[in-house]
């Protein structure tokens, strides 16, 4: 076989065969074929896009690129979750313990922030102690004592996928549909969960901007969990407004501890809730609105937020010393009206810029800078009245100009967009 036969054949739009997926894949893993052959087969893909059965082969082979974990011995259902990122998204920190005091398993492998968005392993890095690498081992104890873990996506998961992800992001070939759908799910087949539930957000502070796209791209992820008998179901969630009004790393740990006190943001709320029992439901094989019930039931009594706390202690978290110190800065609207919707990819980039986020793999971050939106969408504010709050280290130019646009206030109150566009199954 040739490589250059291979993405040829591709930019014919000709269908490939798993074993010519195969070559190209472990050839570029053992290194056999270079950055510049690999990036051509990558290219052929992304302008001329791969069937159903192509997508499945891909993802199939770099599954097998490395190892997949047995859940078997845990005898309980088993759900994990994924986010495909989004501004202010800490609901992994908040759906993890609900759904583990259902007696329901939630195995999460995370990643970090690369770009905008921040990473749910950058979050929990801003608690002292908390350990993200687990042994194999160590994670199943883990799960079988707490219920719920979340580590760092392993290294030796889906080995292929981390080699091509890294010279996509490089040569600036992420945004294709079978690409992404095969990285997605060739991660989290292996981890072992039986059921998979998405949180695809849409949006402008998302990778996916519009609904008929992340629809196309739910519908490949959902197709390919039937190939391995894994219920996979994809919430397309908006992404337009920042989730919450806490954004950065230890700001955002913050607002989960709110939370589990009983004191939600709206959207949050909802959507977390939504997920929840969405996972419940579906693990457990319940009706929705019997676990949404169980959901609310069990954020209300406190035993979600108990086992919040057991397993970041278990996992070696001290929450009391929360990396969060750094300058408050207070900023002012100048303007009086109604919140009509909220910038979340403006306010990224001025969370970005204040360090929280990172732009090679590499880049440290600082886990305690951020912004705190004192007002969200459908609000009244009045001129002179505070928008909300800037966590600073070091300034960023027009910092407070920067936020202040991020909001646009109207004076008439338009209805704001549902949070939960539609789910696909
Ligand atoms: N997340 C992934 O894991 N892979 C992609 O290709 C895009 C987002």
């Amino acid at each position: 076989m040739k490589a250059v036969e291979i993405t040829e054949k591709k930019e014919k739009k000709e269908k490939l065969s798993y074993k010519e997926i195969e070559y190209m894949v472990n050839s570029y893993v053992k290194g056999k074929i270079n950055d510049t052959t690999m990036s051509d087969f990558v290219w052929a893909i992304y302008h001329n896009g791969l069937s159903i059965e192509e997508t499945y082969y891909l993802t199939d082979v770099m599954i097998k690129s490395g190892e997949s974990i047995d859940l078997t011995s845990l005898k309980k259902p088993v759900v994990d979750k994924h986010s495909t990122g989004g501004v202010g998204d800490k609901i992994t920190l908040i759906v993890s313990p609900i759904v583990a005091c259902s007696g329901v398993c939630v195995p999460k492998m995370s990643g970090r922030g690369l770009g905008l968005t921040g990473g749910t392993v950058d979050k929990l890095e801003s608690i002292p102690g908390y350990k993200l690498k687990l042994s194999k081992k160590g994670f199943v104890e883990a799960l079988k004592n707490v219920g719920c873990a979340v580590i760092s996506q392993s290294e030796r998961i889906a080995v292929a996928d981390k080699k091509i992800y890294a010279l996509r992001n490089e040569i600036g070939a992420v945004d294709s549909i079978p690409l992404i759908a095969s990285s997605i799910m060739s991660k989290k087949i292996a981890s072992g969960s039986d059921v998979i539930i998405i949180d695809l957000k849409v949006g402008k502070g998302a990778f996916m901007k519009n609904i008929k796209d992340a629809t196309k791209l739910a519908k490949t992820m959902v197709k390919i969990g039937e190939y391995y008998n894994k219920k996979v179901i994809c919430t397309l969630s908006d992404m337009n407004t920042p989730l919450g009004k806490n954004i950065g790393n230890a700001l955002e740990v913050k607002e989960v501890i709110d939370f589990f006190n009983g004191k939600y943001d709206k959207r949050l709320y909802e959507l977390s809730v939504y997920i929840s029992a969405l996972m419940i439901s579906t693990a457990k094989k319940i009706s929705f609105s019997r676990a949404k019930a169980l959901v609310i039931n069990l954020l209300e009594s406190g035993h979600a937020k108990n086992k919040f706390y057991e397993w970041i202690k278990y996992q070696g978290g001290d929450i009391s010393k929360l990396k969060d110190k750094s300058k408050k800065f207070i900023v002012m609207s100048d303007k009086t009206g109604y919140i009509n919707s909220i910038n979340s990819e403006k306010l990224s980039k001025l969370v970005f810029d204040l360090g929280a986020g990172r732009k090679k793999k590499t880049d440290n971050i600082d886990y305690s800078v951020g912004v705190i939106l004192n007002k969200t969408i459908g609000d009244k504010v009045n001129k002179g009245e505070i928008l909300g709050v800037i966590y600073y280290n070091k300034k960023v130019e027009n910092m407070d100009k920067l936020f202040v646009e991020s909001f646009n206030i109207d004076k008439k109150k338009k209805k704001p967009k549902k949070i939960i566009i539609k789910t696909i199954k």
